[in-house]
């Protein structure tokens, strides 16, 4: 099979390698669409292994396919997987995880947060950006009818860790809600707020991603310098109920903490990098609560996907490009300039 490889400093290729046969346990699943996070930038643009490293994975040193959005068919069983558990043929997204498989975490669906060490399936280990995907069975999650593979791709990723965190902010209808950045998470916390009825003012620098923002239900699409200029105005000068960062930068991050009213909540969605904070002012004095919040679970994945179908949700919208595999260096090129809507690899 054909799949790309993240080589560092700006380049990927496509590379052949075997097709994976599926060991005890574990299913292959048949690529439709592998979709495009702001996280693998961070892969794409730093030297080989660094950026793994940053976010606290062991780096392997050969390079491996990468891609974290898998979404596809099941195409092979392993021995001891059972035909109920993963038919031929069924449509399915991936929880791109595997821990141990028996800790508390890992039975609850949270595998990411297995002390036993984990894989990360397009960021520690072979990904979606291939034509097959070798997985344990127990990570599948079934793709509703009326979803898209490529509606499932941004499930897998970007739009699961925005309704996440949102679930984690406990984000109810009528509250104030400011996202910073407009990238793949930070559009579908806009496009999600707006849809549990909250009012979305969207920060961002970039102005193709601020027209994005309005058209997916921003009551307010601002740059910093303007969000700063306004937040007292639109906000009766108590802040926002809610502020949650998707950028991971330290300006967007102290900004989400300042302009948050007393008793509000801000979410640390963004990976990588630091910030300070002022804590007696900023945090103290207001009775903050500021969390983190790391993706979702296996649960909150399928979900997500329910709360799309659910509520009409037309994400296929927020895919502005589309690929094929043999294009993936353009793809990347493209979604590095940070100024376009989602990209997603078809197959
Ligand atoms: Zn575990
Ligand atoms: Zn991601």
């Amino acid at each position: 099979m054909r799949g790309a490889v993240f080589l560092g400093n700006r380049n990927i290729e496509v590379r052949n390698f075997p097709d994976p046969t599926p060991g005890p346990g574990e299913v292959v699943i048949e690529m439709k669409a592998s979709g495009m996070c702001g996280s693998d930038l961070k892969f794409y643009r730093s030297p080989p292994g660094e950026a793994q490293k940053s976010l606290g994975f062991s780096a392997d040193a050969d390079p491996f396919i990468g891609g974290h959005e898998p979404c596809g068919v099941v195409a092979a069983r392993g021995p001891g997987v059972s035909e109920k558990e993963a038919p031929i043929g069924q449509r399915v997204m991936d929880h791109h995880y595997a821990g141990c498989g028996v800790c508390k975490h890992c039975r609850v669906g949270w595998s990411q947060l297995c002390k036993a060490g984990i894989t990360v399936y397009g960021v520690t280990a072979h990904g979606g950006h291939a034509q097959y995907l070798k997985v344990p069975a127990r990570t599948l999650v079934p793709l509703p009818d009326e979803l898209s593979f490529v509606e499932g791709a941004a499930v897998s990723c970007g739009t699961g860790t925005a309704y996440g965190a949102l679930r984690r902010m406990n984000a109810v209808g009528g509250s104030t809600l400011a996202v910073f950045g407009q990238g793949p998470v930070g559009i579908s916390a806009t496009l999600l707020g707006a849809k549990m009825g909250m009012r979305v003012i969207a920060v961002e620098t970039n102005k193709d991603r601020l027209n994005l923002a309005k058209q997916f239900g921003a009551e307010h699409a601002l740059t910093p310098e303007a969000f700063e200029q306004q937040k007292k105005d639109l906000t009766r000068g108590e802040g926002v109920d809610l502020a949650m960062d998707t950028t991971g930068a330290s300006a967007a991050r102290i900004a989400a903490v300042r302009c948050a009213k007393t008793w509000g909540t801000v979410c640390f969605v963004g990976e990588g990098g630091d910030v300070t904070i002022n804590v007696s002012p900023d945090m103290l004095r207001k009775q903050l609560t500021i969390i983190g919040s790391w993706t979702f679970s296996a649960m909150g994945q399928a979900e997500c996907a329910r709360f799309v179908v659910d509520n009409r949700i037309d994400l296929e919208k927020i895919f502005s490009h589309r690929w094929k595999l043999d294009q993936v260096d353009e793809a990347y090129r493209v979604f590095d300039q940070q100024s376009s809507g989602k990209g997603v690899i078809e197959f």
